[in-house]
């Protein structure tokens, strides 16, 4: 089988400390790979530059000029990873059999790309690279990660326990990506969503090679708000049912209010004003949700998600389906 081409995407903000030293391993990799067979002599790493401040984008047209595995994006302003990244890999996915994007700070192991490409060559579009963290990380830490996992999915954001965004995907994997049209970008969610078969490769992440961490704590909550509130309206089902909740122990307390006022054991006054606060409490809540689930249907009409993707059509040999490209999927994907 001859080998296929790959682009490695890189965004970079901010990244002169530690640029060079990534474009000088990567190249090496790239040799690596060549040798071994599993990537084309055309392959190429693309840095992205998300609108650095710094020299990030100078160091990346004279790395251009000195290798010619290397190409460079620059945006017009910083937009964010998540939007980065997507740039790169739309940019290529016409020109690129098969992608790995990774951060720039070299904390994700490089040499996991051999067992990635691997997993691409028997079979696998898209290949997820893990955290291997079970050996250095204490109970707790992998507990409490574990939890703030589980939670996320159940507040309908569901992604790869441990996955950041080191990833590869082939061409058709970011076919059907880019037939997600939504404007707010969780890629760790969205890219499950695609399906196909995906694999997982276990990997030990590092400390950054150089500079400071684009992402403090601030923009990490943020992240994953944006995480759940841009991949499902499950949040607002949750008020619905907590309306209904509130209702059922309205109607206990209806009850149980009635009791007391016939046996005589109250002050006037007390049950109505109970009861009111109850019943109205939990009847607001349900109405909150219903008018909640409304905007949440429009909210993910207005994503234009495909409503399928095909991974596979079954028909005479010289027909093709014009389904195969999720370009042509015009329908929507209703996720919740
Ligand atoms: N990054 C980017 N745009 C931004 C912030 C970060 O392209 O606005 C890039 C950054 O250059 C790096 C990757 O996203 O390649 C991950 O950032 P960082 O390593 O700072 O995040 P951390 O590993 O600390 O979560
Ligand atoms: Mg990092």
């Amino acid at each position: 089988m001859e080998p296929d081409r790959l682009f490695i995407v890189v965004p970079c903000y901010n990244e002169q400390e530690v640029l060079r030293e990534t474009a000088r391993r990567l190249v090496e990799r790239l040799g690596i790979l060549r040798d071994k067979g599993l990537a084309a002599a055309s392959s190429r790493i693309l840095f992205v530059d998300d609108g650095s401040g710094d020299a990030t984008w100078e160091m990346i047209e004279a790395l251009h000029g000195d290798h010619a595995e290397i190409q460079g994006l620059k945006l017009s302003r910083n937009r964010g990873h998540q939007n980065a990244l997507f740039a790169g890999l739309m940019a290529v996915r016409h020109l690129a059999d098969v992608t790995i994007s990774m951060d720039a700070d070299l904390q994700d192991d490089i040499a996991a790309m051999d067992a990635m490409l691997e997993k691409y060559r028997s079979g696998a579009d898209i290949v997820y690279g893990v955290r291997d963290r079970r050996k250095t990380d204490s109970f707790f830490k992998r507990a409490t990660a574990q939890s703030f996992y589980k939670l996320m999915g159940r507040m309908g954001a569901e992604t790869v326990y441990n996955h950041a965004d080191y990833r590869l995907m082939s061409a058709r994997a970011l076919a059907a990506l880019s037939s997600f049209s939504e404007v707010n970008l969780f890629l760790r969610g969205l890219v499950p969503m695609v399906g196909y078969p995906s694999e997982i490769v276990f990997y030990e992440r590092g400390e950054r090679f150089a500079g400071k961490s684009k992402y403090p704590l601030g923009k990490m909550l943020h992240f994953a708000t944006e995480g759940v509130t841009s991949l499902s309206v499950r949040p607002i089902r949750m008020i619905t049912t907590l309306g209904f909740l509130i209702f059922f122990v309205s109607i206990a307390t209806i009850v149980y209010s009635l009791v007391r006022y016939f046996t005589g054991q109250t002050i006037t006054g007390w049950t109505t004003t109970v009861l009111s606060v109850w019943a109205i409490g939990g009847l607001i809540m349900i109405s909150l949700g219903v008018i909640g689930e409304y905007i949440g249907k429009i909210y993910l009409e207005s994503k234009h998600r495909p409503r399928f993707l095909i991974d596979t059509y079954l028909g005479d040999e010289d027909e093709t389906a014009d389904c195969t490209d999720p370009a042509n999927a015009a329908a929507r994907m209703e996720t919740v």
